[in-house]
């Protein structure tokens, strides 16, 4: 026997705290309508319950509207302390989001085609999360600013210190890029994943990188005329 019921914003005005697209960390967002989900099914003595909320939600600082479904279920608990057990909430969100990764936003289309695809296929796959397709397309777009930059060297690991050398980057940067780069060889040729953490400290690098060499320099074009500077 399977039953399922819908009903609507039974959790409406609640409040969880969840990443925001827009502000930075998690914030307190509160839904603004909601349909769940509750399900039976029964086979003898077996007996297995589900449920799902979907929910439109509001972030409470900048007011952006996202998505979140939030499922459990009568087999996956998750201890609490002595003894005791609550169900996991197994919660996607929609656009897909990672803490600390905000993107450059509009700012983008200040990038050349090429390397915008290569920024936003990096950035899904950072926050779908797909962490192995996030080391590669990092790698990518740290190949293609030496080359956008003429950095000399036979390899990237040159490359990057040559990038120091022109000012371009600080050796802080650097070392972490150093890094990143081996991120990339590992992902590509070993298929390690790394953490949310690591490679959104990398993606943070790389964003600065791609304001200083494309989008600042194509803001001041813009906003400073020819005898105003
Ligand atoms: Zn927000």
């Amino acid at each position: 026997m399977r039953e399922v019921k819908y009903t609507k914003n039974r959790t409406r005005d609640e409040e969880y705290e969840v990443s925001c697209i827009r502000c930075v960390g998690r914030t307190a967002h509160v839904v603004m309508a909601s349909v769940e989900l509750r399900g039976e099914e029964e086979d003898g003595d077996y007996s297995f319950g589900w449920a799902v909320d979907y929910q439109i939600i509001q972030c409470l600082g900048c007011k952006t509207v996202s998505f979140r479904s939030a499922s459990t279920n009568s087999e996956d608990m998750v201890p609490i302390g002595d003894g005791q057990y609550e169900s996991a909430i197994d919660e996607s969100l929609y656009p897909s989001r990672i803490e600390g990764v905000k993107g450059l936003g509009d700012d983008t289309h200040y990038l050349p085609s090429a390397v915008r695809r290569i920024y936003d296929g990096t950035l899904n796959a950072l926050s779908t999360p797909s962490p192995v397709l996030a080391a590669i397309g990092l790698r990518a777009l740290l190949e293609t600013v030496c080359k956008e930059k003429n950095a000399s060297g036979k390899d990237l690991f040159k490359k990057i210190d040559d990038l120091v050398g022109k000012g371009i980057l600080t050796p802080a940067s650097a070392a972490i890029l150093h890094k990143i780069r081996s991120l990339g060889n590992a992902a590509a040729h070993e298929v390690k994943p790394h953490s949310d953490k690591q490679l959104a400290l990398a993606m943070d690098i790389i964003e600065h990188l791609l304001k200083d060499v494309y989008i600042l320099p194509k803001q001041v074009e813009s906003e400073f005329s020819d005898d105003e500077v």
